[in-house]
C-alpha cells in the first residue's frame, strides 16, 4: 500500500504529533483550559502576522475569514478596489459584489504580481477617496504568483481606504509585517503554512479596522468579527468553536516557533526553488514570471501533448503523490505543486522521481534523472539546511 503525500497547496501533509492533539478529550469551551488555550493560540499567531494587534479566531475555512473580513468591514454601496491575480482574488471580489459593494478591478495578467506602481497610479487618481477598501492578495494559490506585500503597502501609503489582505497560502511561509506595512485586516487559514488541518480561519485586525468595523453597516451574524472581538479577552468565541482544531492549531504554532521563523522561510523558499529548478531541467516553464514567485505553490506550465488529468492520476495512484492541478481558465493548462505541510527535502525529491517517472511513462522525452538531480543541487548549496 502507498503512503500518500499531500503536495497540494492546502490541505497539507500534517505532523503526527498535530494529528494526535486532536485525539483529545473535549473541554469547556467556555471554561478556563480553552481560554488559556485560546490565548496561546492568539500570542502565538500575532508574531506571524507581524502584529501587536488582536488575532480572532473563527470556526471556518479561509473563505469565511474573507466573508468576515468583507461583511464587518464595509457597508454596502461602499466602493473597493480590488487587485486580483488568480481564481481566488476573482473570489474575493465575488464576496465583495455579495455583500452589495461596488467593486473596480486592478487588472494584473495571470501569472505576474501586482504592479505596485499601477496600484499607487490608481490610487493617485481617486483624490476625492472614493475607494473605501483596498483588498488584495498575499499569495495567489491558483498561479503560484507572490505578490510583494511591502511594495503594494508602499504603493497604498496614505490612501484611507480599509486595506484587507488574504494571506490564506502565504502567512507563516515567509515574512509578513501587518503593523509595519500599515494593513488593517489580514486572514489566515489553518491549513496551509501553518500546516494544521482545515477548519480554522485566523483573522488579524489594525486598531483602524475596529474602528472601520464599529461603522460598518453590512448584514453579518456568524461570521461578525465585532462579535468575536468581543468575546475574546474573555477567553472565549462566540460560538462553539472547533475545539480539536484548535488543540492542533496550538501544537502546530509551538512547532512554527520551535523550528523559528526564519528556518520556516527558508524551507518554503528552498523548497520551491528546488521544484523550480526541476521544471527548468524538464524544459518545464513556470506558469508564474520572474520575480513573482510563491515559495508556497509552484505552478508549471504543460505543453499541449500532456495531460494534466493524467499526470495527476498516475501519480496518486501508482506514485502515492498528490499534486494540483489548474482551476478554471487553468484547468487542464498548469500542475500545481505546494510545498508547504510536514515535508522533507527526501519527500520533494521523491515527489520530483515521481513526477519523472510519469512523464516518461506517459511519453516525454526527458534525460532520466535530471530533475531529481537539479533539486538535489539546490538542496546541497552550502547555505542549505538541513530538514
Ligand atoms: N485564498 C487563497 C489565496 C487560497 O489559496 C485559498 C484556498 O486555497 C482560499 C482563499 C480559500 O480558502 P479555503 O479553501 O480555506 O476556504
Amino acid at each position: 500500500m502507498h503512503r500518500h503525500l499531500l503536495f497540494i497547496p492546502g490541505p497539507v501533509t500534517v505532523a503526527q504529533p498535530v494529528l494526535e492533539a486532536m485525539a483529545k478529550p473535549m473541554i469547556d469551551h467556555r471554561g478556563p483550559e480553552f481560554a488559556e488555550l485560546l490565548g496561546r493560540i492568539e500570542d502565538g499567531l500575532r508574531p506571524i502576522f507581524g502584529t501587536n494587534g488582536d488575532v480572532v479566531i473563527l470556526g471556518c475555512s479561509g473563505t469565511g475569514g474573507l466573508e468576515a473580513a468583507v461583511s464587518s468591514a464595509f457597508s454596502p454601496g461602499q466602493r473597493v478596489l480590488i487587485a486580483p491575480v488568480g481564481v481566488f482574488g476573482k473570489r474575493l471580489a465575488n464576496i465583495a459584489r455579495t455583500y452589495g459593494l461596488e467593486v473596480e478591478l486592478l487588472d494584473t495578467p495571470y501569472g505576474s504580481a501586482v504592479d505596485p506602481a499601477a496600484l499607487a497610479a490608481r490610487l493617485k487618481s481617486d483624490a476625492a477617496h472614493a475607494i473605501d477598501g483596498i483588498l488584495l492578495t498575499h499569495n495567489e494559490t491558483s498561479t503560484g504568483v507572490q505578490n510583494d506585500m511591502a511594495a503594494l503597502a508602499g504603493a497604498v501609503g496614505r490612501h484611507p481606504a480599509t486595506t484587507v489582505v488574504d494571506s490564506v497560502s502565504g502567512l507563516g511561509a515567509s515574512a509578513f509585517e501587518m503593523d509595519a506595512w500599515g494593513f488593517d485586516i489580514v486572514v489566515a487559514a489553518s491549513q496551509k503554512a501553518l500546516a494544521v488541518p482545515p477548519g480554522i480561519a485566523m483573522v488579524a485586525v489594525s486598531k483602524r479596522g475596529w474602528e472601520r468595523i464599529a461603522q460598518a453597516k453590512s448584514p453579518r451574524f456568524y461570521l461578525d468579527l465585532a462579535r468575536a472581538h468581543e468575546f475574546s479577552p474573555q477567553g472565549q468565541t462566540p460560538w462553539t468553536p472547533p475545539v480539536s482544531i484548535a488543540f492542533a492549531l496550538d501544537v502546530g504554532i509551538r512547532r512554527y516557533h520551535a523550528e523559528g521563523a526564519p528556518a520556516v522561510y527558508a524551507r518554503h523558499e528552498r523548497y520551491a526553488r528546488a521544484i523550480r529548478a526541476a521544471a527548468g531541467a524538464l524544459g518545464l516553464e513556470l506558469f508564474s514570471q520572474p520575480g513573482a514567485h510563491s515559495v508556497t505553490v509552484v505552478a508549471l506550465r504543460l505543453p499541449e501533448s500532456l495531460s494534466a488529468d493524467q499526470i495527476r492520476r498516475a501519480l496518486r495512484e501508482d506514485c502515492g503523490v498528490i499534486i494540483g492541478g489548474g482551476q478554471q481558465d487553468l484547468k487542464g493548462k498548469i500542475l500545481r505543486i505546494g510545498t508547504m505541510g510536514a515535508l522533507s527535502q527526501t519527500d520533494i525529491l521523491g515527489a520530483i522521481g515521481a513526477l519523472e517517472i510519469v512523464l516518461l511513462q506517459q511519453g516525454y522525452q526527458l534525460q532520466v534523472g535530471s530533475a531529481v538531480r537539479a533539486a538535489l543541487q539546490v538542496f546541497l548549496e552550502p547555505s542549505a539546511a538541513r530538514v
